[in-house]
This record gives C-alpha cells, sequence and structure tokens, in this order.
C-alpha cells in the first residue's frame, strides 16, 4: 500500500504535498485540470505575502508548480473518479486503474454554480463560467453577470482587452470596496446595479442579446460573450457517506482542505494554510508520533 495520496493541484494540494515531501513522503498528486487550480483565474493577487506589489494570478500558481518541480512532485493528470474505505487505508480509481493509499488528502476545490436561466443551443458557445476561455479575447462586448469579488476581478481583467458590462441584479456590489472603486475607475467597464437578466437568446451577427429588467423597465443589451460569476460551490463527490463519521466529519485517515471546505474563506493563503497542516498530522501519523489516526 502507498503512504499518501493528493487530489487536487491547487494551493491547498500543492502545500500539502510539498510540506510531505520536505518529511520524507512520496505523495502522488492527481490533477484532473491544469496544475494551480482556480488562482489561474485570478487576476491580481494582493493578499498572499511576499509580494509587496501583488502578483497575478497565473503567476503565483507557477511559482507554486515551480516549486513543486524542484522537490520532484509531477502530478499525475488524472481525474479521480472513486474513493472507498479499504482495510488500513483507501482505494482510490482514475480512469488507469486503482490504487491503495494509507492517508488520503482532497483538496478539490470548488465549482462555478450554474446559471439558473435557460440558454438557447445557438448562444450556448457564447455563455461561460470560468474566465480561462476568455483570456485571449481581443476587441469584445463581454457582460459579466454577478457582483462578488469574483464578477469584479474577471471585468477588471477582461477590460484590459475589451469592453466589458458587469449586471447586478442587487442594489449594491458584494465585492470588496476597492475591486468597486477600480471598476468605478475604469474606462472600459459600465457598471450596472439593479439589472436582472430575464433571457437570453441569440443576437443577430453571432452574438448574444439580453432582456434585462431595470426599475426603469425593460432593456435589451447584446454582447459577443456572457461571463457568469454567481458563485461557487464545493466539489466534493468523492466525499461519499461511506467516508464519513456520524457526526458528518471524515473518518480517520482522510482530510479535506482548502476551497473544497473553507465555505466563504475561500482564498489562497487560507487553503495554502488547510494544506500544510494536514500534511503535518499524516507524516506525523506515518510515522507513528500519534497514538491514532485523526
Ligand atoms: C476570480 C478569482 C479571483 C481570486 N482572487 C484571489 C485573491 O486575490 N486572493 C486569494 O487569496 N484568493 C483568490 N481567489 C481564490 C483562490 O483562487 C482559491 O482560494 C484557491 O485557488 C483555492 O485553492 P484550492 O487548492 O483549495 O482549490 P482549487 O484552486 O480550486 O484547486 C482544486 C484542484 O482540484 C482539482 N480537482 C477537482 N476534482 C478533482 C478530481 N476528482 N481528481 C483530480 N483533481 C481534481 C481541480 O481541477 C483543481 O485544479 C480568487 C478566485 C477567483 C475565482
Amino acid at each position: 500500500m502507498n503512504d499518501v495520496a493528493v487530489v487536487g493541484c491547487g494551493p491547498a494540494g500543492i502545500s500539502a504535498a510539498l510540506q510531505l515531501v520536505r518529511s520524507a513522503f512520496q505523495p502522488t498528486v492527481y490533477e484532473a485540470g491544469t496544475p494551480g487550480g482556480l488562482l489561474r483565474s485570478a487576476d491580481h493577487v494582493e493578499n498572499f505575502p511576499g509580494f509587496p506589489a501583488g502578483i497575478p494570478g497565473v503567476e503565483l500558481a507557477e511559482r507554486f508548480i515551480e516549486q513543486l518541480t524542484r522537490w520532484g512532485v509531477k502530478p499525475r493528470r488524472e481525474r479521480v473518479a472513486e474513493l472507498t474505505p479499504a482495510a488500513g487505508g483507501f482505494n482510490l480509481r482514475t480512469a488507469r486503474g486503482a490504487e491503495t493509499y494509507r492517508r488520503m488528502i482532497l483538496a478539490t476545490g470548488t465549482r462555478p454554480r450554474r446559471w439558473p436561466l435557460t440558454v438557447p443551443g445557438e448562444a450556448e458557445a457564447r455563455v461561460h463560467d470560468e474566465i480561462i476561455p476568455l483570456l485571449e479575447l481581443r476587441g469584445a462586448r463581454i457582460a459579466v453577470v454577478g457582483a462578488g469579488d469574483a464578477a469584479f476581478d474577471y471585468a477588471l481583467n477582461l477590460a484590459r482587452r475589451n469592453a466589458v458590462v458587469i449586471l447586478n441584479r442587487a442594489e449594491r456590489p458584494r465585492c470588496l470596496p476597492l475591486l468597486h472603486q477600480r471598476a468605478a475607475d475604469h474606462q472600459s467597464i459600465d457598471y450596472r446595479s439593479s439589472t436582472r437578466v430575464t433571457a437570453v437568446e441569440p443576437g443577430a451577427s453571432g452574438g448574444v442579446k439580453l432582456r434585462c429588467a431595470e426599475p426603469a423597465g425593460s432593456v435589451e443589451l447584446t454582447v459577443d460573450y456572457i461571463l457568469t460569476a454567481i458563485g461557487r460551490t464545493p466539489r466534493r463527490e468523492l466525499f461519499t457517506p461511506e467516508l464519513r463519521r456520524d457526526d458528518g466529519r471524515p473518518i480517520p485517515g482522510l482530510r479535506l482542505v482548502g476551497d473544497a471546505v473553507n465555505g466563504s474563506l475561500r482564498q489562497t493563503a487560507v487553503a495554502c494554510g488547510d494544506g500544510l497542516r494536514a500534511a503535518v498530522d499524516v507524516a506525523r501519523e506515518l510515522r507513528g508520533e500519534l497514538e491514532e489516526p485523526r
């Protein structure tokens, strides 16, 4: 049986893996998408210590990966499809086969909340819920739907090369005041409060037409793309009932870390601290320094 696997190669999983290697273990790290995780979507990270002028999320993610590589960890680019308890550990299954591990750290992050509106087939390709596919756009008109930190961060990122309208169905934004101010000061961002999207249909020249309800009545807006930022939900489908104790906590030997469990505390430094803490505990357990697995 192998010692330990880390599922997810975002900030939490990377921090866990680094600490495990420093503790003389060789974790297997599984990553279904691109190593670096959601951090790649962040425009400019200003609350991760060590970068006085802030750092683009993608650059910070690359630095994390470089550090992982220097310590000899190469993520396995495989989606973990199933996790089950086994005698003394866990069975982990991917499309390529199964492995067993004594300890397991799940750092699977979040997924975007689905937009409740029906989007007709022809317009579907123009509606996104992650920013990555839109980062190459130049000169496009983009509607960002939402009003939290992510919506404003996306808008500031895209507005460097495109015209952006932020649509907030509520009266006030829910983001950090500084993000709101930056958007207000930006020439390429049009922020509209109390604007609720009621329907989406294909636009005349390949774009999408949005119908919106505003206090003054109904308005139409045609854009090239829509990016929704209406919240994220924990990605915890691997954490099935057989992996839970009666009180809902993970069974001994299993740890959930980072955005997958952090509710509204979804920040990189918090995810890193979580991963590190779990790895320290796992290393102590595997060395036999703790009487019982936690
Ligand atoms: C627009 C935006 C701006 C942000 N700005 C900031 C900021 O300024 N400061 C800050 O601190 N934070 C910021 N964040 C939040 C930060 O990105 C997250 O807190 C951080 O990435 C969480 O790390 P994580 O490792 O817990 O999860 P994630 O980064 O989401 O990583 C989880 C990884 O697990 C992988 N995975 C999931 N399921 C499986 C599976 N079954 N098998 C294998 N792999 C799997 C995913 O592909 C993913 O790579 C921002 C986020 C967004 C969206």
